[in-house]
This record gives structure tokens, C-alpha cells and sequence, in this order.
């Protein structure tokens, strides 16, 4: 079980009777579900037993008062003024074999997109030396891959780069498909802090987006990482065409695992010609919100990103999601191989919310050894 700071708790008394006042103001508003259980988790801290029906009745509340909440929680799991700032660069493009609907790198695809080879290390150091230069402490490394198996070589390459990467100061991240327990071992000996694995929506959704591996597998891929004492990242993309159900479906199926993860990317589509969802209606912001402000009340420890789709939204709309709980953000040029925010206009928003970049945490993965981390595997069955 989690556990949210102990300073948070010791504010939570305060809360709890600031709740109650507000709830006992009855003549002016009843207690939604989203107040209830904000409550609730600043009481009782993280709990991975929620119900489907809770997250839908959070998910559903009045928007304004889920916003009001997820805030509450925020502010008590969270310096509510820190955002993280990622960098997530493509160091191998395009020619998937997979049949992700929304990707303009599976090859299954005519989207335009050239493909490339794995970067070179010099490539990648440089891009990762410049992210850090632009203030972002966490560096993620995408590759368009249906897995890491049989790819030795490459795989190798990669630790290398997180080795020389986490040795400059940074968190890294890797999102590379599907793993095998052994290569989890080995990216946490590298030094890498999370592994991103999105389950993308809920698992009835699923086989409307993916048919080459299933959900399992990527729960599996999940179990991996955690077991290796990495960080995990997964979260999901909503406007796929699913309903409303079905980000509750993610939702729960996210904040009932063993462990929350750390990091849950809040991502909207960018439909991109040529793919099979090129003609679904854009994500409106408020869907974003009751996504953001929903995760930050049932994985109230959890980094929520504004991931991919962030460039549509203006600044106004964007600081109603880091109110709601978002403090995560990628930023840099590109997001893989679509358009992200302008490093200036990032620059300027920081200045203008109040917002301070999130300095990286290593926890106490330095005194993590290769046999904690095995011992963590074999024991997990
Ligand atoms: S999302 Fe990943 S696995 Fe799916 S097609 Fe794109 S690159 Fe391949």
C-alpha cells in the first residue's frame, strides 16, 4: 500500500473539517461523489480496492466540484505548485508491425511518416544534454517496437544510453513495447527510473484499438517492471471513440493494481491523417479535466501528466487541469512524431500559473542492489 507523505496527513485534520464545513453548508450543495471520496483519500490515504461504480460516480460528479476536489487531494499528496517537466524523444521511428489504431508508426499505415533506425548514443546525449539545458529532469526514450525480444543489439545500445543518461543527473524513462522479466532486471541495473507502458483504455475498448497483443500482455509487461523495482508509467488516450465507461474502465484498472503506478499519462488523441482514427472529433478539454482531477482522487500519489494533445488546449484551459491535479508535462518539440507546445509559451505559462519545474527524484533506487531486485522477481512468483 502507499503511502502519502506524512506531512500531507498532518495537514489532513484541517481538511477534514474544512470538508465537513463545506459539506455541512447543505442549504447550498449536497456532497458529490467526487467530495466523498476526495475526502475519503485524504483520510485513509491510497487504496487499490476501488470499485467501478465509485471511479464512475467521482468521474461523473459535477465538473466544477470535481475540479474543487481533485484539487484538495492534490494539494495534499503534492506540492501543488511543482509541475515535472519530461522530454520524450523517438530514438527508433516508424515501421512497427503493430496495429495500434491511433499510431502513425505501425507500417500497417500510409501516414507519411519516414522510418528511421535506432539513434546513435552521440544523438541521443546530445538531445538528452539539451532537454536538461531546457529545464526538464526526466528524459524518456520512445521506440517504435512491438517488443525488446530478439533485439539484443539494440537493447544493449539503450542500456548504455540509460546508464549515460541517469549518470548526467536525469530520471529516465524508457518505452520500448513489451519486456521480458530478465530485460526489466537490466534496465533497473542500468539505472532506469520508469518504463511507460500505456494500457491505452479499458480492456473491453481494447480489441477496437489493438488486435496484435492483448491487454494481459501488457499488464504482464507491467508486472515485469514493477517487480524490478522501476517506476511505472501507464496510463491511456481518450477520444479513441470509447465511452465514457470505458475511461472509467482504465481508470479503475489502473488504480487497482498492486501498486499505483507513478506516473499516469492523461493523453488525447491527435488524430493523424492516414491512420484509422484520422476522422474522430477532437477531445474537448473538459473530457481532459474529469480524466485529470478523476485519477488524481483515486492514485492521489501518482505524477498525472497532460500528455500528448496538450497543444490544442490554451493556457487558460491548461491551468484548469493542473487545478484539477495534472503535474506532469512533456515538453520539448515533439511528442514521438506529433507537435508539442513551444518551449517559449511553456516558459511563459510556468511564469504566469505560479509554476515551478519539479526537481528529479531518485527515491532510494541508489541503494537498490541487483539482488533486492531479483530477490523482488523470484518472490513474486
Ligand atoms: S503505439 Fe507503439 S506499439 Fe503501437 S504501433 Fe505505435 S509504436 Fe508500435
Amino acid at each position: 500500500m502507499l503511502v502519502i507523505r506524512t506531512t500531507a496527513f498532518r495537514r489532513a485534520a484541517g481538511m477534514r473539517l474544512l470538508l465537513r464545513s463545506h459539506c455541512s453548508s447543505a442549504p447550498f450543495s449536497e456532497s458529490s461523489a467526487a467530495a466523498v471520496h476526495a475526502e475519503r483519500t485524504i483520510r485513509e490515504g491510497p487504496r487499490n480496492d476501488w470499485s467501478r461504480n465509485e471511479i464512475e460516480s467521482i468521474h461523473d460528479s459535477p465538473i466544477l466540484d470535481l475540479v474543487f476536489h481533485g484539487a484538495q487531494v492534490h494539494r495534499h499528496a503534492h506540492n501543488f505548485r511543482q509541475v515535472q517537466q519530461c522530454t520524450l524523444l523517438s530514438i527508433k521511428t516508424g515501421g512497427c508491425s503493430e496495429d495500434c489504431s491511433y499510431c502513425p508508426q505501425s507500417s500497417r499505415y500510409t501516414t507519411g511518416l519516414k522510418a528511421q533506425k535506432l539513434m546513435t548514443k552521440d544523438a541521443v546525449i546530445e538531445a538528452a544534454e539539451k532537454a536538461k539545458e531546457a529545464g526538464s529532469t526526466r528524459f524518456c526514450m520512445g521506440a517504435a517496437w512491438r517488443d525488446t525480444i530478439g533485439r539484443k543489439t539494440n537493447f544493449n545500445q539503450i542500456l548504455e544510453y540509460v546508464k549515460e543518461i541517469r549518470g548526467m543527473g536525469m530520471e529516465v524513462c524508457c518505452t520500448l513495447g513489451m519486456l521480458e522479466q530478465q530485460q526489466a532486471i537490466e534496465l533497473k541495473k542500468a539505472g532506469l527510473t520508469a518504463y511507460n507502458h500505456n494500457l491505452d483504455t479499458s480492456r473491453e475498448y481494447y480489441p477496437n484499438i489493438i488486435t496484435t497483443r492483448s491487454y494481459d500482455e501488457r499488464l504482464k509487461t507491467l508486472q515485469f517492471v514493477r517487480d524490478a523495482g522501476i517506476n511505472v508509467c501507464s496510463g491511456g488516450i481518450i477520444g479513441l471513440g470509447e465511452a465514457a465507461e470505458d475511461r472509467v474502465g482504465l481508470l479503475h484498472t489502473l488504480a487497482t493494481l498492486p501498486t499505483h503506478p507513478e506516473s499516469v499519462p492523461i493523453n488525447a488523441l491527435v488524430a493523424v491523417k492516414g491512420t484509422p482514427l484520422q476522422d474522430q472529433k477532437p477531445v474537448e478539454i473538459w473530457e481532459m479535466i474529469r480524466m485529470i482531477a478523476t485519477a488524481r482522487i483515486v492514485m492521489p500519489q501518482a505524477m498525472v501528466r497532460l500528455s500528448a494533445g496538450r497543444v490544442r488546449f490554451s493556457m487558460p484551459e491548461q491551468a484548469l487541469c493542473f487545478l484539477a491535479g495534472a503535474n506532469s508535462i512533456f515538453t520539448g518539440e515533439k511528442l514521438l512524431t506529433t507537435p508539442n507546445n513551444d518551449f517559449d509559451a511553456d516558459q511563459l505559462m510556468f511564469k504566469l500559473l505560479g509554476l515551478t519545474p519539479k526537481p528529479p527524484s531518485f527515491g532510494d533506487e541508489a541503494n537498490d542492489t541487483l539482488e533486492q531486485c531479483e530477490e523482488a522477481v523470484s518472490s513474486s512468483g
